[in-house]
């Protein structure tokens, strides 16, 4: 029978209705108690490091999580952490440069409604992520919800109310649940050789700069001595505005000269960027030899760029990491 840690941090899964609304009130084990079926395949234990609503998770505590899958690595066959739905994504992109080339599975999974609540998708989603991190197949971080296993990096929550809150961008599911059937269409097991790699830090100071139609220049200036990194989130396959009030592209030219990291990438959540189509976008990227985003997250990209970011500067090796594929996160990586 497998062994499962799971690991409970809070989220709309575990909370209970309270005078100022919902927020993380149920333990792992009460958690587990609403899914008795789970011990027909797995023994589970429980741990539990911080039980918050996701809006107030960050980087420390995506560090956390890295430490308790380490220090838990020999004992367990898999990881099912529960998490809120909002922030999930960012968790499970970060989790996927944290903890990389892992055979045992890291399974995120969370719910739109209460776990103690008659009607809910919890139950479902619980069962079915302890069910996921026993399979034999299964590897690497991933989302389980609603029926659907994406890959970490490649999760987005795109609904706000309904079940099936989580979209996988840009790439195939990595499998599909139904009931005890699991259906992988992405069998890849046997290419996780080696053992698993864990890194231990993080660079937060990392800024995602919306354009807007008559965004200026100025705001990047003032936000230089704070970040070591900037990511624009242009609009359609990527450009930069170029009017004379402003200039974003003189801002650039400081933020580059300052020795910062600047990476493009789109506002537009599918498909992914491609700056050499427009003027507006092949004259920045030459100008600047700017990385951009192709068809990564935004939550990946962001995550990506606080990984590569904590241990290194050189701006070739950072396109070297930044272009190399890690758990299924970018596929048009043609430098
Ligand atoms: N606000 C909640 C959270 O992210 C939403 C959820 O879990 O669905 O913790």
């Amino acid at each position: 029978m497998k062994r499962i840690l799971l690991i409970a941090t809070g989220g709309t899964i575990a909370s209970r209705y309270t005078k100022n609304g919902l927020s993380p009130q149920l333990s792992g084990e009460e958690l587990l108690s609403f899914v008795p079926e789970a011990k027909e395949f797995c023994r589970t234990e429980v741990v539990s490091p911080f039980s918050l609503d996701s809006t107030n998770v960050r980087y420390t505590h995506w560090l956390e999580l890295e430490k308790v899958i380490e220090e838990n690595y020999d004992r367990f066959d898999g990881f099912v952490i529960c998490h809120g739905t909002d922030t999930m994504a960012y968790t499970a992109s970060a989790l996927s440069y944290l903890v990389q080339n892992s055979r045992k599975p890291v399974v995120l999974t969370g719910a739109q409604r209460p776990i103690d609540l008659p009607v809910t998708d919890a139950r479902t989603n619980l069962l079915d992520s302890l069910r996921f991190a026993s399979h034999e197949e299964a590897h690497d971080v991933s989302i389980v919800f609603d029926g659907q296993v994406i890959a970490g990096t490649r999760a987005k929550k795109e609904r706000t109310q309904s079940y099936n809150a989580f979209s996988s961008i840009n790439y195939p599911p990595v499998a599909v649940i139904q009931e005890k059937r699991i259906v992988f269409y992405i069998d890849d097991a046997e290419s996780v050789k080696g053992g698993p790699e864990f890194f231990h830090n993080l660079n937060p100071r990392v800024f995602l700069y919306k354009l807007i139609p008559g965004s200026e220049g100025k705001i990047l200036k003032l936000l230089l001595p704070d970040y070591d990194a900037l990511i624009i989130e242009s609009f359609g396959v990527g450009g930069i505005p170029d009017y004379e009030e402003g200039s974003i592209g003189e801002a650039l030219r400081e933020w580059q000269e300052a020795g910062k990291t600047i990476v493009m990438a789109t506002q537009v959540t599918h498909e992914g960027s491609d700056m050499s189509v427009y003027q507006v976008g092949q004259v920045i990227k030459d100008a600047f030899d700017l990385p951009e985003s192709y068809d990564m997250t935004l939550e990946s990209t962001v995550t990506k760029v606080m990984w590569i970011m904590a241990g290194m500067r050189d701006p070739a090796e950072f396109k070297r990491l930044f272009y190399k594929t890690i758990n299924h996160d970018i596929l048009f990586n043609k430098v």
